[in-house]
């Protein structure tokens, strides 16, 4: 069984990230995240493949105190990274979107065409902006061009410069309408909004989603096996299955999608979703999405 994992992030503290930004926001300690540790993480964890991001939130991160703000993982790192593992990791593009276009569009080329990046990562409420917001339309556009999708943080997150009017789901409707063929990850489900995110990804055909971070520091702390269970199942429902990637958040919650099945079985009776589905959440829509299979094939 092919496994991936579509949501890791990296970061060295102090080169990268101030160490506040983890312990004053998040209550945990800090911890310096690479290649190595990546690898280690996704071998603890049995996946074979990992979706590896940066990002450049350096504009809008604020602490009332302290000036060591320097939000910045640069895609040299993710790149240097992923050319250690060649076939492991994958890089994620990492922009500030609203900074400089004609610079960020041709990043986006350099990340694909020299470093096999395999996705753009876009965070609309660390950015403040809405994902619908037409100064984003050239990144979709070059995401079309460049034959790669884009993912999106929508949702709640503790990160307390971020706004919360762009976290909503629904913004991303006149993305489905008017870029019908670009494929489109909303990350974390947007919780807490989870209804509205399974509605726009039942909506669009090219939509696809990821439950990364449902975990003890992040989204659904409290119970994230009965959240799992009863979003997987709505998106069931909606014969939205096919359209689930494995995200981890660098948390390892591989365990929850087994108990969510067993919490549907104890339940109802019946099972979350066969061994196929299974496989295709843990791994066979990631390599699609991500276009994988051709280096797979090699
Ligand atoms: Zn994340």
């Amino acid at each position: 069984m092919v496994t991936v994992d579509c949501h890791l992030h990296l970061g060295l503290i102090d080169e990268h990230t101030p160490s506040w930004w983890w312990w004053e926001q998040f209550g945990f300690e800090p911890v310096s995240v690479g290649g190595d540790e990546i690898i280690q993480f996704l071998d603890e964890t049995d996946i074979e493949i990992g979706l590896i991001q940066g990002g450049d939130i350096r504009r809008t991160t604020y602490h009332p105190t302290r000036d060591d703000r320097n939000m910045y993982v640069p895609n040299d790192f993710t790149a240097l990274q992923c050319s250690r593992y060649p076939g492991r990791l994958y890089g994620v593009i990492g922009i500030d979107p609203l900074v400089d276009v004609h610079e960020n569009l041709t990043e986006m080329e350099r990340c694909v065409e020299e470093h096999d990046f395999r996705v753009l990562k876009l965070l609309p409420t660390y950015h403040h902006y809405r994902p619908d917001d037409r100064r984003l339309d050239p990144y979709y556009e070059k995401c079309l061009a460049l034959d790669i999708p884009v993912q999106i943080h929508l949702g709640w997150t503790r990160t307390i410069a971020t706004t919360m009017e762009h976290q909503r789901p629904m913004h991303l409707d006149r993305l489905g309408r008017e870029f019908p063929d670009l494929k489109v990850i909303v990350a974390h489900l947007g919780h807490p909004w989870v209804d509205e995110a399974i509605a726009v990804v039942a909506k669009h055909p090219n939509f696809y989603t990821e439950l990364s971070g449902w975990g003890p520091y992040g989204m659904a702390p409290h119970d994230p096996v009965g959240e799992t269970y009863r979003a997987l199942k709505k998106l069931k429902n909606y014969g939205c299955l096919g359209k689930v990637m494995f995200g981890s958040d660098n948390t390892d919650c591989r365990e929850t999608y087994r108990l969510a099945d067993q919490m549907s079985r104890d339940l109802d009776g019946q099972e979350l979703y066969n061994e196929e589905v299974y496989k295709d959440i843990m791994g066979n829509t990631a390599i699609k999405v991500f276009g994988l299979d051709s280096i797979r094939e090699n």
